[in-house]
C-alpha cells in the first residue's frame, strides 16, 4: 500500500521533517497546517521541496468548524475554505481534510450539515480537489464514523468521502464492523494510530498519547481488514501527535513510523489469509481483498526457542569483576576463544561470553557504554529467515569480524546498537562454540554449580523516549508479544515495566523506563550512555536449594525487609516454615492464579548490574512486578545489623 504520514508525527522543521520521512522511504506525505503555517516559504516551495525528495502530497489538513453552521457564518466559511483550496493547488495537495465541528455553536441538523458539505464538494470539484470528512472523537454533534458517513451520502457528491481515523473509532470503543459495509471508493482516507489503554479524556488522550501501530493496545490489524474488506486501495496514513515523538530524534522516529506499517500490512494480510479469522467476511471477500491491495508479505518471524547466549563488553578489570561474580553464582569457566580475549562461562544451558579483546565490536561498545551486555544470542528456527525480516524492517545488519574457521551467525543491530544473533536451533550450544573456543577447560575436574538452568528473561533500562521503539522492535522484527505494563515505585520515582515474550514463553524481556531521573534505573541508564540490559534472570527448578548452594558459594543477595514477610503471610495464608526460609535467603514472592514466582536479586555490582534467580511454578507469566518496589527500595538500603 501506499505509505503515508502526517507531519506533526516527526519532530523538527519543516525541511528536516521531510528528509526524515523521506530517508525512511515514505511515499507521500499530510501536510499539517502548522508546520506550513510557520515554515518561512511559499507552498510552492514546499510542493518543490516534497518532489525533491521523491514524496507526493496526498492531504492537506485540519479544516476545522465548518458543518452545521448558520447561515451567515457559512458564507465566511465557504470564503475561508477557498484561500485553503488556492493553498492546496500551491502544494499540489488533491484532498482537503475536514474534521467534524466541535463548536458549541454547531448547529444539530444532519441535512444542513449534509448541504453544506455538498456546496463545499461542488466548490472543491471546480478545481478538481476532494473533501475528506473526518467524525473527531469529540465532535459537538457528528463523532461516531457511521453518522459522519450517514452524512456524506446524504450529501451526496463525487467529490466527497469520509476519512477513517483508527484512533477516533477505536478510542472510544466503537464497532469498527459496519466499515466493511461503506462502498470502498467512498473512504478516501485512512489515519492509522494506536495508542496505549489510558482511562482519561478522550481528547487529552488524542493529542498526547498517540504512537505507531504496534506500539500501543489498539487491536489496528483487527481494524485494517473491516477498511480493506470494504475495499479501500487508497493510502495507509499515519496521523500521530505523541509528546516524546515531538522532542525525540526525527530520523529514528520515521524508521519506528514506517516499520509500524510494514508490520500492520504483513499482520492485516495474515489476517485476511487465516481461514480461522474471528471476523465472519466471507472467504472469498477475504481472497479477492488480498488480490487486490497489495499487502507486504514479510519473512515470517522468527520462532525463538530459548537465548542461546550473552555477550558482555569488558576490560579487564570488568571481566574480573565480572567472572568472580559468576563464579559465585556457580559458573564455571568453560573455555577461552582460539584467538581472542573472550571467555566462555557456563552453567545448565545457560552460555556467558566475558569479551575484552581490543580492538573489537565489543571493546568499541564498552568506550561507548562501560561494561554491559553488547550481544544476545537467540535460538531461532530459521536464521537467516530472522535476519532477513529483520533487515526488511529496517534493522542494520552485523558482520562480525571473523577470525579463520569462526563461525559466522546472522546478526543484526538492536535500536541501542548492540548486537541480535540469530542461532539456528539445529547447532545447539555445543557446535556452537566448538569451531571458535577452545573447550578443554569444560572437561577439568570442578565445583558442582549451582543448578541455574536457562535464562528467565533479561531486563533493559531505557530512556523514556524508547519505550515505543523498543516496544515495537520485539513485537514486529522479533515476533514477541508485549504482555503486563505496570507502574512501580522506586524511593525516588515510578518506573513503568513493560513485559514482552515469545509466544511459546522461551525468551522473555522485561523494559524498564523512569521518568524521575533520581530512580536507580534512571542512574543505570544515564551511566549505560543509553538503553542497556541492567539485569538477568536465571531460572532455577529448586529455589531453595539453589540459594542454599549460592549462599554456600558467597553470592550476595538482597536482603528484604522483615515487614515485607509478616506482610506476606497475611495476604497468601503461606506455611510459616516455608517463609522462614524466604526470610532467610531474602526470596520474594508473587502468586496469581495457581501461578507462584520466586525470586532473589543479587547485590549488584559495578553500579550497573545484578542478577535475579527465579523459579516459576505452574502457569506464572509475569515478572515479579510487584515486588519491584521492595527490591529497590532494599537496593538502596544499608543491610540490617
Ligand atoms: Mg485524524
Ligand atoms: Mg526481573
Amino acid at each position: 500500500m501506499r505509505k503515508c504520514i502526517a507531519t506533526v508525527s516527526v519532530s523538527g522543521t519543516l525541511g528536516d521533517k521531510l528528509d526524515a520521512i523521506a530517508a525512511a522511504r515514505f511515499d507521500a506525505i499530510e501536510v499539517f497546517e502548522n508546520d506550513l503555517m510557520y515554515f518561512r516559504g511559499s507552498p510552492r516551495d514546499v510542493a518543490r521541496m516534497a518532489a525533491d525528495r521523491g514524496l507526493g502530497i496526498d492531504l492537506y489538513q485540519p479544516f476545522r468548524e465548518f458543518e452545521g453552521a448558520g447561515d451567515e457564518q457559512f458564507k465566511r466559511n465557504l470564503d475561508r475554505a477557498e484561500r485553503k483550496f488556492d493553498v492546496m493547488e500551491a502544494l499540489g495537495a488533491p484532498m482537503l481534510l475536514v474534521c467534524s465541528n466541535v463548536s458549541p455553536l454547531a448547529i444539530d441538523d444532519d441535512a444542513r450539515a449534509a448541504a453544506q458539505l455538498h456546496e463545499l464538494a461542488e466548490r472543491a470539484a471546480r478545481r478538481n480537489l476532494r473533501i475528506g470528512y473526518e467524525a473527531l472523537a469529540w465532535g459537538a454533534h457528528v463523532n461516531r464514523y457511521g453518522h459522519s458517513w450517514k452524512i456524506v451520502r446524504e450529501a451526496d457528491h463525487p467529490h466527497l468521502g469520509v476519512i477513517l481515523d483508527s484512533f477516533h473509532i477505536l478510542s472510544v470503543g466503537d464497532d469498527p464492523a459496519a466499515i466493511a459495509q461503506i462502498p470502498g471508493d467512498r473512504i478516501f482516507f485512512l489515519q492509522m494510530a494506536d495508542a496505549p489503554r489510558l482511562a482519561m479524556d478522550v481528547l487529552q488522550w488524542s493529542r498526547h498519547y498517540r504512537n505507531f501501530p504496534g506500539q500501543g493496545q489498539l487491536d489496528l490489524p483487527r481494524f485494517l481488514e473491516h477498511v480493506l474488506v470494504a475495499g479501500y486501495t487508497g493510502s495507509l496514513s499515519l496521523e500521530i501527535f505523541n509528546d516524546v515523538f515531538r522532542e525525540a530524534p526525527n530520523r529514528s522516529t520515521a524508521i519506528d513510523a514506517m516499520r509500524s506499517l510494514q508490520w500492520l500490512e504483513e499482520q492485516t494480510r495474515l489476517r485476511l489469509l487465516d481461514a480461522a479469522s474471528d471476523i465472519p467476511h466471507p472467504a472469498d471477500v477475504r481472497a479477492r481483498t488480498v488480490r487486490r491491495v497489495e499487502l507486504l508479505d514479510l519473512p515470517v518471524a522468527p520462532v525463538l526457542t530459548g537465548v542461546a547466549f550473552l555477550e558482555f563488553a569488558v576490560d579487564e578489570a570488568a571481566e574480573w569483576l565480572l567472572a568472580n561474580v559468576l563464579e559465585t553464582l556457580g559458573f564455571h569457566r568453560a573455555g577461552r576463544h582460539r584467538s581472542k580475549n573472550v571467555t566462555l562461562y557456563r552453567q545448565g544451558s545457560i552460555n556467558l561470553i566475558l569479551n575484552a579483546e581490543p580492538a573489537s565490536v565489543a571493546r568499541e561498545y564498552f568506550a561507548e557504554h562501560g561494561a554491559s551486555v553488547c550481544a544476545v544470542g537467540l535460538t531461532t528456527d530459521d536464521a537467516v529467515r530472522a535476519q532477513s525480516r529483520a533487515i526488511a524492517l529496517h534493522c542494520p545488519r552485523f558482520d562480525s569480524r571473523l577470525g579463520p574457521n569462526e563461525l559466522r551467525v546472522p546478526a543484526i543491530r538492536a535500536p541501542n546498537d548492540s548486537v541480535v544473533y540469530f542461532v539456528p536451533a539445529e547447532l545447539g550450544s555445543g557446535a556452537l562454540f566448538e569451531s571458535d573456543f577452545d573447550l578443554r577447560d569444560e572437561a577439568a575436574p570442578r565445583a558442582a554449580g549451582a543448578g541455574l538452568t536457562r535464562i528467565d528473561h533479561i531486563a533493559t533500562g531505557l530512556p523514556v523516549e524508547e519505550l515505543d521503539t523498543w516496544i515495537l522492535f520485539y513485537r514486529a522484527v522479533l515476533g514477541m508479544v508485549p504482555g503486563e505494563s505496570l507502574e512501580l515505585s522506586d524511593p525516588f520515582g515510578l518506573i513503568r515495566s513493560s513485559g514482552v515474550a515469545s509466544g511459546n514463553r522461551s525468551v522473555r524481556a522485561v523494559l524498564n523506563v523512569s521518568q524521575s531521573q533520581s530512580t536507580v534505573t534512571a542512574k543505570t541508564v544515564s551511566l549505560a550512555g543509553g538503553a542497556s540490559i541492567h539485569h538477568v534472570a536465571f531460572a532455577s527448578s529448586d529455589m531453595f536449594e539453589t540459594m542454599a548452594a549460592l549462599v554456600a558459594k558467597g553470592a550476595k543477595f538482597v536482603m528484604v525487609s522483615a515487614n515485607y514477610y509478616d506482610d506476606l503471610v497475611a495476604r497468601f495464608a503461606l506455611p510459616e516454615a516455608q517463609v522462614a526460609r524466604m526470610r532467610e535467603f531474602g526470596v520474594l514472592y508473587e502468586r496469581t492464579g495457581d501461578g507462584e514466582y520466586f525470586h532473589a536479586y543479587t547485590e549488584r555490582f559495578a553500579d550497573r548490574f545484578f542478577f535475579e534467580i527465579v523459579q516459576r511454578v505452574g502457569g506464572y507469566d509475569g515478572y515479579g512486578a510487584l515486588n519491584a518496589p521492595a527490591r529497590m527500595a532494599s537496593q538502596l538500603q544499608p543491610p540490617a545489623s
